[in-house]
């Protein structure tokens, strides 16, 4: 169901009048022809309205109309966008194919911030760009996705830079009416407006729709009149305010997300929050449930089974969490209708002892389905939550990841698309995670690649240019100044680019810790090395600043005037202009604090290559020749980290990437070669096509399955999982083991085998290990009232491989039923193992309704 829309009057000739139409889509941000469409009607304007159709179209004088109508030219490009549009429209997806069975349930997506393009600046960094990719992929894939957020008036702030090199965050204050967003309306064709709760007063919201191709994001909005002067500022500014706005943003996010949804009937059956800001959507959840007289154990099972979670921070300090005071005070309202479950509402977000309310613990809670945004990551938040698990080994924890990508139609440029066109399959987007359609780039001649790119560079170097005259200019810098930026940059020397959020941890300026190395690099005369430095501190910030101010000041110095450059206000704009023309992409943050990173992603698919640290999604997109690595211990301090890294950063460039550039004379088709590498070997994994395919494989189709079948029959199933569930959790402290043996310490005839029998974990291959002796266990297990075929009995033992210890899991066979609900288990293990000293016996309740092995935290040791 589409929520009705009505376009704003702009007095269009019929001829032309799709323009709305086309302009009311982000679908015009992925596609260059609707772009250029729009910026043909009047160049100028285009770039006044920072690429804004809705706006151009408002703004323009309607005696314009008739004549561009009348314009051959205008009107063949216009019907092509058109049919274009309605190609896109009608095409068969792949989820049409995929999953027939499953069109008629949407998945919501819910997050703080999305980046769709530079005209709707409500997103701050990498975590809103990746969720505005995953829309326009799940678009393009046909996924029925909805998209819930905040529209924030404020947006994000704008950044200029002064003569002292000090941020300035400049508001932006948006009339949503010029932006590519609706009001939706109700029945009666009035803005429809719906009710949530902060503390215990009602908070009116109104609904904005942004369309995406063929899916749509809603974009809930607090300013409305009615609400009192604070409530109306709550969506006023992506991360703008103190801890109370915080909460209170999210308290709208999550639950007021969940009656947007109600409110337009969108028949939800998966909710999946992009990091941990949207996890009050459970509590509406279980609100809803309860209403309905569903207990609390199997509201909760219910919404465990239909949220899927994604965490993005890779530290613990960076989940958000509140004091239990105040969520008392912004849920007040849930708390007092459901005063006897709020205990276990506030559980939720308790991990053992603490104090805070961690919104990430509340996902983990309450979503079956987890992931980190790496292979590393998952990984890091595997160890990171080990203890939240009851300390069961990494590997076990049930978080997994799926890496994240960029969308290919949005950050590949135009000149390449042509290229690409050329000589891959015919349709080698759509086919873009396929690793054959990139073979045939082998057959684009090197010279003709090498073109696209210094145009691409050349394009480039006249936007920085455009951004330093403009800075300087404002900053009153002497006349010779400003004119010589216009000359600043070369389109024949190695440029390398940094540009994203100045987070410490990113830690911009590694490469300044040796300046006069630094010098000899730029400064070579046959040999010169450029860089490109942008990116936004958050205003609250203050190192992240003072990294801007390094930056700033050593650009001015003379010996790196002109070929050490900072640009202000990096946005998506620029964000394309840098990854679209830089020669080497550089990423240096401090392992493994980037989860995944995805300029380098944007980058790689343009032919620029990666010089990272092996962190996020380089640790495992790196493959030896398609990039660079940067190199350091990583056990190590931080600042013995800083200064391998640095070191490295150095070597690498004057060993490796300056010569590879410089050696072959003008044409360099070594370092051609590594493009092409790079690109194919890249930008079929590390776009959201793939991930989007990921994540509907591997979360939203299963949870979608697991929730119908849960709730089929009057929740029947849901029912005795959830009655399971509790009866197991009362009952567990009857399980213990009441003897083991080893039966064979002392038996010379006990058989050898090469592998370990009945191994429910990851065994050795056998053919790598040399035979061993093995002996037999036994184990008795009292169960108390818990049938024992409600648990598994495993055996535990670590084995090194590789440096490191991974847990070999056996497991134990019942052989005999005792008296009294005790029953006799038995296994085979190596001779050498030792009871306690060596191995341990566990048992863990399973079934068959679980999505991992570890889904109830409750195990016995022994
Ligand atoms: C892609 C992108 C990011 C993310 O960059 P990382 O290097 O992955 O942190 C941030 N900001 C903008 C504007 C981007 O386009």
């Amino acid at each position: 169901m589409n929520p009705k829309v009505s376009y704003p009057n702009i007095g269009l000739p019929h001829k032309i009048e799709r323009l709305v139409e086309l302009a009311y889509n982000l679908w015009f941000s992925w596609n260059d022809d609707a772009l250029e469409l729009f910026a043909s009607i009047d160049r100028q304007r285009w770039e006044q309205t920072l690429h804004n159709p809705v706006q151009l179209l408002l703004e323009t004088d309607s005696a314009a109309w008739n004549p561009l109508s009348k314009d051959p030219v205008f009107m063949e490009s216009y019907e092509r966008v058109c049919s274009h549009w309605d190609t896109y429209l009608n095409e068969t997806t792949w989820f049409q194919n995929t999953y027939p069975a499953h069109l008629q349930q949407s998945i919501a997506y819910f997050s703080a911030e999305f980046g769709f393009h530079e005209s709707l600046q409500i997103y701050s960094g990498g975590l809103g760009i990746l969720a505005g990719d995953h829309c326009k992929s799940a678009s393009d894939l046909g996924i029925p996705l909805i998209g819930i957020g905040l529209l924030y008036k404020r947006g994000y702030f704008l950044q200029k830079i002064n003569q002292d090199g000090q941020q300035q965050a400049e508001q932006i204050i948006y009339d949503f009416t010029k932006l590519p967003v609706l009001p939706v309306l109700n029945a009666d064709g009035e803005e429809l407006v719906i009710q949530a709760s902060i503390a215990d007063r009602p908070v009116q919201l109104k609904i904005w729709q942004a369309r995406v191709g063929r899916m749509s994001v809603f974009l809930l909005d607090a300013d409305v009149e009615g609400n009192s002067s604070w409530d109306r500022e709550i969506t006023a500014q992506l991360y703008g305010g103190n801890q109370d706005i915080r909460i209170a943003q999210e308290v709208l996010l999550g639950t007021g997300g969940v009656k947007a949804l109600r409110a337009l009937g969108l028949p939800t059956a998966v909710y999946h929050i992009n990091e941990g800001h949207a996890a009050f959507q459970a509590f509406e959840r279980i609100n809803e449930q309860l209403s309905a007289g569903v207990p609390f154990h199997v509201a909760l099972e219910m919404i465990r089974a239909s949220s899927v979670f994604t965490t993005h921070t890779p530290v613990p300090a960076g989940h958000d969490a509140f004091t239990v005071g105040m969520i008392e005070y912004y849920c007040s309202s849930l708390f007092e209708k459901w005063n006897n479950h709020k205990q276990e509402l506030l559980q939720l977000g308790q991990g053992h002892g603490n104090q805070l309310f961690n919104m990430t613990h509340l996902a983990l809670n309450t979503a079956a389905m987890r992931n980190g945004v790496s292979k590393l990551h998952g990984e890091v938040s595997r160890d990171m939550f080990r203890s939240f698990h009851g300390n069961i080994h990494e590997q076990e924890v049930p978080i997994n990841h799926i890496t994240n990508g960029v969308h290919m139609p949005s950050w590949l440029a135009p000149e390449l698309k042509e290229l690409f066109s050329r000589f891959l399959p015919g349709h080698w987007l759509t086919d873009q995670t396929s690793g054959t359609t990139w073979k045939s780039l082998e057959l684009i001649p090197p010279q003709s690649l090498w073109d696209v790119h210094t145009q691409l560079k050349e394009k480039m170097i006249q936007f920085a240019r455009a951004n330093l005259v403009e800075q300087y200019s404002r900053n009153g810098l002497p006349t010779a100044q400003i004119k010589e930026a216009s000359g600043y940059l070369s389109a024949k020397a190695l440029t390398i680019g940094f540009a994203r959020r100045f987070a410490t941890y990113k830690r911009a300026n590694l490469i300044f810790n040796d300046l006069d190395r630094l010098d000899r690099l730029v400064n070579n005369p046959e040999r010169p090395v450029q860089f490109l430095f942008a990116g936004k501190a958050h205003p609250a910030d203050q190192p992240g600043q003072e990294m801007i101010r390094e930056i700033h000041r050593i650009s001015l110095i003379d010996r790196f005037r002109g070929k050490i450059v900072l640009l202000e206000n990096y946005d998506m704009n620029m964000a394309r202009h840098l990854v679209q023309g830089v020669d080497i992409w550089l990423n240096n943050p401090r392992r493994p604090y980037e989860a995944s990173g995805t300029s380098g992603q944007k980058a790689a698919m343009n032919g620029a290559i990666n010089f990272s640290i092996l962190d996020g999604w380089w640790e495992e997109g790196y493959d030896g020749s398609n990039g660079w690595s940067i190199e350091g211990n990583n056990d190590a301090d931080p600042h013995t980290q800083e200064l391998e890294n640095t070191e490295s950063i150095y070597t690498t460039l004057e060993q490796k990437i300056v010569p590879l550039y410089y050696n072959q004379g003008p044409l360099s088709t070594d370092w051609i070669a590594r493009m092409k590498r790079s690109i194919q070997t890249l930008a079929p994994v590390y776009n959201t096509d793939r991930m989007v395919m990921d994540y509907t494989n591997k979360a939203y189709v299963p949870s979608l399955k697991r929730t119908l079948l849960f709730v089929a029959n009057q929740l029947d199933l849901v029912t005795k999982v959830a009655d399971y569930k509790r009866f197991i959790i009362s009952n567990w402290h009857h399980v213990h083991v009441l003897h083991v043996k080893d039966e064979s310490s002392d038996n010379d005839a006990s058989p050898v085998l090469a592998t370990v029998p009945g191994s429910a974990g990851s065994v050795p291959e056998a053919s790598s290990k040399p035979a061993q002796p093995l002996k037999g266990v036994t184990a008795q297990i009292a169960f108390g009232p818990i049938w024992y075929k409600d648990t598994v009995v495993e055996i535990v033992y670590y084995e090194q491989r590789e440096q490191e210890w991974f847990p070999v899991v056996v497991m134990m066979e019942p052989v005999q039923e005792l008296l009294d609900r005790v029953v006799q288990y038995h296994a085979t293990l190596p001779a050498h193992l030792e009871h306690l000293a060596h191995y341990k016996i566990r048992i863990r309740p399973v079934s068959a309704s679980f999505v991992s092995s570890f889904e109830l935290p409750l195990f016995t040791m022994s």
